[in-house]
Formats: C-alpha cells, structure tokens, sequence
C-alpha cells in the first residue's frame, strides 16, 4: 500500500512513523522545510490538564493523549535516535489573587471528578516546590503528571523515525489538490502540475488543510490563530516545573531557556510578533517569577494554531472522498496529540478499530452544521 502524506509538521511526521513502521510505503510532502511551523513554534507541553477547560470528550481524549504519549517515547527515541528531551517535572498552576484561586479551585474539583492527579497546594506549598514564584502566590495547583518536551526535537525525532522505518520525505512540495478518479483520491496534484499516485492521502497540512482543493464536500474549515513566544536565557535549572497561570505560562528548557507564552489573536496568516504581543506575554511572565525581569531577552517568534470552527482535532475518514483521512485542527494540543494521532490513523488504515471513540472527532460533524 502506498500513502501520501500532506504536511511535514508533527501531525505528518508521527503519521508517517506509524504508517512506515507497519510496512506502508510512504512519503510525506512538506511545501517548506520539515517541522518548521506551528510545531516549530510551540513551547512543547504534554499537559492535557493545563490546557483543558472543562471534562468531556476532548479532556477524556487528551488524558489518553498523555498515556499514548509516554507509552511510546522511549520506542521513538531508539527507532529515531533524537532525545526529544521529555522532562516528567510536571505543572504548577498558580492563583495570584483571590479570583484566579476560586477559579483555580473549581478547575481542581473538576479535574478531580474527571479522575485525574491534582493536588491542591497553598501559596507557601507552592514555593517551596519552586521558590522562584512570586510570593503573590496565594494557591496553586500541582499536576505532577503532566509533562513536557522540546516540540522541535519531538518533530524530527518522529521524521527520523519515519525516514529509518523506510518513509521518504520530499521538501519544497507543495500539494494544490487531490487527484479524483471515480470518486476516490488517484493521488495527489502538485503545484507544478505534476501527480503523484498513491492509495491512500492523508491531510495533515495543519492551518492550511482546509485549502486543499477536493474535500470541499467534507466542509471543513481551517483557520489559524496566532500564538507568540518570547523566549528568555537564565542558567539551566533556575526554574523546575512549568509554571501556570491565567496570565500566561512559562516553560523551561534542558539548556536554560525560559519559553513564556502565550497570546491567542486571529491575525490570518501573519506571523509577525508585535509589541502588544511582547508586552502582554513578559507582563505575565514577570507576575509569576517576579525575578524573570532581568533575565535576558534572546529571542520572540510567532506560530500559527490549527483551528477547526468548534476548536476540536478533525481525524478520520473523508466523508465525501472515502481513502483520504483527515488529521488536522490540533489547535492548542497538537504536540500532546501527536503520538495519539499517528497510532489512530494508523489503525484506520490498517482496518483496525481506533482504540478511541472518534465521533466528536470526526469530519462529518461538519456536513451537518
Ligand atoms: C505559541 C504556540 C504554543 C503552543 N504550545 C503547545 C503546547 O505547549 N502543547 C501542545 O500540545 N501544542 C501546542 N501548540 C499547538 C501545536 O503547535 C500545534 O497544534 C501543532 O504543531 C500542529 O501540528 P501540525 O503538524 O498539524 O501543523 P504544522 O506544524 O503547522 O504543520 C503543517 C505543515 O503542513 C505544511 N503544508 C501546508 N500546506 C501544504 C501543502 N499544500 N502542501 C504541502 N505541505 C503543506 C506546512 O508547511 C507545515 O509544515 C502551540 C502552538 C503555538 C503557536
């Protein structure tokens, strides 16, 4: 079986691993570089509870996202020989004042209904695991299982995966449409009219799948909203877990950079980062570790979300073209869903049953809007 795979981001790299890895032949076609956009420009988080705002499908999801996650790392690492560099130091979310911890507390309650680790620490408690908080901190919570990883090695360790699993990579390929022949995908059309067969495509084009010409009958639509980074330098270890709050995150590296995040602006596809952005991200950086303001500034940079209309992944079968998949919209999670999505587009391939229910998830959840 031959699949094509449309996008070089995390989502297509995974794909293509697990894809190659069961014996498909399979390439991935990146229009730029590998993994240089919103996989690129994330701060790397494995943290389905930071990230979710209330139980459901996609917090269920994303719970088994992480479980998906650290039950493959170590196999990713020895098939693609590149440290993602996981750190297991989990998060603390913090309250600065008295509205941030009521509403810190209500998430903590219903995280904790939802079955997940949560402990509920004071503002002393909190310091004493990272002392470098502000001592504004009144409350916070812990969410020891919550992990993270350096999304730009992640990326190329899953390409490096692919490729040694015997998966090709093109780069400057540039997908314009899907080849249809007797209703199914014969292909795919390049942009310098060439086309390349295969039996299976799967779109994994991130903010811009929804521009691929040939499954506007599935009416999905894809928009990105922009997320900037200000990225600090401070010695390794000056700050343990990620830090958490309502006014922004901070996410510390192996070599001692401070990743602070984030913004969520609809700015089309502009990846400028502005001083409105800079401003609101170190505001809320130096609220929470206070001693961040004389760190040095090193680096600023912008990504693009890939958002769906109702903010859900789309994964699944096409529903109007049926050997094309969908593996895109992951939003504010795609570095926590990667592994995930790649092992259910795998099954479907494959003619397995995903281990997950995709309803929620799947594309004709738009034909019917
Ligand atoms: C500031 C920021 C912080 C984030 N933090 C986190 C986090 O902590 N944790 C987390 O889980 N997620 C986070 N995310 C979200 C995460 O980055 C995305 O969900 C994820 O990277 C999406 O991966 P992707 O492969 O779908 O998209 P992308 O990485 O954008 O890749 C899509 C690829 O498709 C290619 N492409 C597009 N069109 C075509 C075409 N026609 N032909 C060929 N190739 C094409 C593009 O060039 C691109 O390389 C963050 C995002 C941002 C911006």
């Amino acid at each position: 079986m031959k699949a094509i795979v449309i996008g070089g981001g995390i989502i297509g790299c995974s794909v293509a691993w697990r894809l190659a890895a069961e014996g498909v032949a399979t390439t991935v076609l990146e229009r730029g570089r590998v993994g240089q956009e919103a996989s690129w420009a994330a701060a790397g988080m494995i943290a389905p509870q930071a990230e979710a705002d209330g139980p459901g499908p996609f917090f269920d999801f994303c719970m088994k996202a992480r479980d998906a996650f650290e039950a493959i790392v170590d196999r990713l690492m020895r098939d693609g020989g590149i440290d993602p560099e996981y750190d297991r130091a989990g998060i603390l979310y913090v309250a600065l004042d008295a509205a941030e911890r009521a509403q810190l507390e209500r998430r903590a309650k219903w995280q904790r209904t939802a079955g997940a680790e949560v402990e509920e620490l004071s503002g002393a408690e909190a310091r004493r695991i990272e002392p470098m908080l502000s001592p504004e901190t009144v409350y916070a919570i812990h969410m020891p299982t919550n992990r993270r990883t350096d999304n730009r090695k992640l990326t190329q360790a899953y390409a490096a995966a692919a490729r040694k699993a015997g998966a090709e990579f093109a780069e400057g390929a540039l997908v314009e449409a899907l080849a249809i022949r007797g209703g199914r995908a014969a292909g795919v059309l390049m942009d310098d009219g060439a086309t390349r067969e295969a039996d299976v495509v799967i779109n994994a084009a991130g903010s811009w799948a929804g521009e691929i010409r040939g499954l506007e009958a599935d009416r999905v639509k894809l928009r990105p909203v922009r997320g900037q980074i200000v990225c600090l330098e401070a010695a390794p270890g000056t700050i343990g877990p990620a830090l958490f709050s309502l006014r922004g995150y901070l996410v510390p590296r192996r070599d001692g950079r401070l990743l602070a995040g984030s913004t969520t602006e609809e700015a089309g596809y502009n990846k400028a980062v502005t001083l409105a952005g800079i401003e609101k991200i170190t505001r809320g950086a130096a609220a929470i570790v206070p001693g961040l303001g004389t760190a040095a500034f090193r680096q600023a940079w912008a990504g693009l979300r890939p958002a769906t209309r109702d903010l859900l992944p789309v994964l699944g079968f096409s529903p109007s073209v049926p050997n094309v998949l969908w593996a895109a919209g992951h939003f504010r999670s795609g570095i926590l869903l990667s592994a995930i999505t790649g092992e259910i587009i795998a099954d479907l391939v494959k003619g397995r049953r995903p281990a997950i229910e995709l309803g929620a998830f799947s594309a004709a959840r738009f034909r019917e809007q």
